[in-house]
Parts: structure tokens; sequence; C-alpha cells
């Protein structure tokens, strides 16, 4: 899995960073990417990506805050153009629906894939052999969710040696082997599923929040996750604002992966006030805190693989 943030500003596009958009890369696990929020020009940032558009299987919308879905119907356009013909679908609060309908329709854009739109509230929004996303009401000036994501655990691993030396022929026992069931040999001989297998793997769990002041939601949708995506449009010296426009300080993030027991904290949704020389302050003002925590930059990329968050690149461009 990784974590590839496309826009990390806030408001408003300014010339370091796009308006929000964050790409879970599940590649590797299921061929495909999620997108979480979608501001204007997202599928400008993409093309200085490696990312195709046809590979865009989910999009999560936090609210309805133009910087978080004014990139969404170029986007779902390009795709349809560029030859995408798998499914998509679309969860968010209540109006993402009409808003996106009649987008489609006054502009004459005509999909060539099927295009789900969900209109959701707190709970599981989507679950299947692989994943579960559940979503819970944060606190912004709208209505707003966060979204917490969790693999579920990897099944064990056939170690291909073990079922040799033990001369399992190849074919549908080693297949009952790797599903955890013992199996008996042509021979007569058992052989046990532990005995061939490597311990199941814990899957990730990781939350994306939106924009939200410090709030107790927040905290039980990141309890005890791998990684946090929380906003701080402030910082200490405008925590006033914060509160006032229903904001985060990156103290407020922190503060809630605390709460949480959360291992790692990226921020974004960083506002234009704060130019490169100021986020070595911002990260000074979290520093007594006793897990990493990153400042996201547009075109930040995450790997995140047995248990190490790791930064893989700085830019595409
Ligand atoms: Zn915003
Ligand atoms: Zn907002």
């Amino acid at each position: 899995m990784q974590l590839l943030f496309l826009g990390t500003g806030a408001g408003m596009p300014s010339k370091g960073r796009n308006t929000t958009a964050t790409v879970l890369k599940l590649l590797e696990e299921r061929g495909t990417y999620w997108l979480f929020d979608c501001g204007e020009a997202t599928q400008h940032q993409i093309l200085h990506t490696t990312l195709k558009p046809r590979k865009l299987e989910k999009i999560f919308i936090t609210h309805l805050h133009g910087d978080h879905i004014y990139g969404l119907p170029g986007l779902l356009g390009s795709r349809s153009f560029l030859g995408g013909d798998a499914s998509l679908t679309i969860y968010g609060p209540k109006g993402i629906k009409a808003w996106i309908e009649l987008t489609l329709l006054t502009s004459s854009t005509y999909l060539k894939y099927k295009l789900n739109i969900i209109e959701i509230e707190d709970g599981i929004i989507f679950e299947d052999a692989q994943f579960i996303v559940e979503a819970k009401s944060i606190e912004h000036v709208i209505p707003c969710f966060g979204f917490k994501i969790t693999q579920k655990p990897l099944p064990p691993q056939l170690i291909i040696e073990k079922t040799d030396a033990l001369k399992v022929p190849r074919g549908p026992l080693l297949k009952q082997l790797k599903e955890g069931h013992d199996v008996e040999l042509p021979d007569g001989r058992i052989v046990l599923s532990k005995e061939v297998t490597g311990a199941p793997k814990d899957g990730f769990q990781i939350t994306l929040l939106g924009d939200t002041k410090y709030c107790e939601n927040s905290i039980s949708l990141s309890q005890g996750a791998d990684i946090v995506v929380h906003e701080a449009t402030f910082d200490k010296e405008t925590a006033e604002l914060a509160g006032l426009y229903g904001h985060s300080t990156i103290l407020d993030a922190a503060n809630v992966c605390k709460e949480a027991n959360a291992k790692h904290l990226i921020v974004n949704h960083i506002s234009a006030r704060f130019l490169p020389y100021h986020l070595k302050e911002m990260l000074n003002q979290v520093a007594l805190f006793d897990f990493p925590i990153h400042i996201a930059e547009d075109f930040a990329e995450y790997d995140w693989s047995n248990g190490i968050l790791n930064k893989i690149t700085d830019s595409e461009r």
C-alpha cells in the first residue's frame, strides 16, 4: 500500500499546494487505487504521476466544500474518454448525487462506465473479502466525514519448500493446506496446514479525516491506526481561527493521534499562509510527541510495508 498526496492545500490552490486529494494505492492488493477527496485540478495532478484513471475504483468524499469536490466532473469525464470501462463508486455526504448528476447532465457529459453514487451515513459503508471502510461524522462547518480503512488479516502463505520436502503433490492438496485445512496424502500420511504455512499477517489500518476541529469521533476512528491523515489548517499562533472555522491546528491533529494510540501522523490541508520555511516551526510545535509526524507535500508518496512507513518520493515532476 502506498499513500500519494496529490493536493495538500486548504481552501484555494496556491503555487505550492493544490486543493485536497489523496490517493490510497492498492495496486498490489487489488490492482486499483482509491481517491479521498477531489479538489479542482486533481486530474492535472494525476497527469504528473503514473496513475491511470481507468484503475480508479472508488472515490470517497469527506464533505461538499469546493476545495474537496470541484475536480470531480472533469476527472469522471476524462476517465471515460481515456477508455475506463470498469464501474466506479463514489461515497459522499447527502447532496453529492444531485450535484454530480446535474453537472454531468448540463455539460452533456456521458460516461461509458457505470457510476454508482452512494450517499453515506455513519457506519460501515463498504466491505469485501479484503477491506472494511467505516465512516463517521466529524466536526466541521458543514456535514463532514472521516474514513477508517481496515485491511483484513492476510491469509497465511504456503511455504513451498516445506510441502516439497514432505512430498505433497502439486495441485488441490496444496490449495487445501493454504486455506488452513489438514490433508491426507495418497500414501496415508497426514500433513497439518500449520506445518507448511507461515503465520497470518495483520492488515493495515489507515484513517483519513476530512476538515474538522478536534473531536471525539476523530479519536474513535483513529483508534490504534497505523497511519492517520489529519488536517492541520492552522498552527499554534493561529489556533483561535481553527475553532472559528471548524479546522484544526497541527497540535490538535497530534493530540487526536496520541489519544487514539495511533502509530504515525501525516497532516494535510495546510493553509497557504504557511510557506516552506514555516514548516519546521510547525513540526517544532509537536516535537514532544513520541510518534512520527509528517507534513504532507503535493506529490509526496509514502510506502507502507511490514509495519514500516517510508517516504519514497518528493515529487514525480
Ligand atoms: Zn477544505
Ligand atoms: Zn471544508
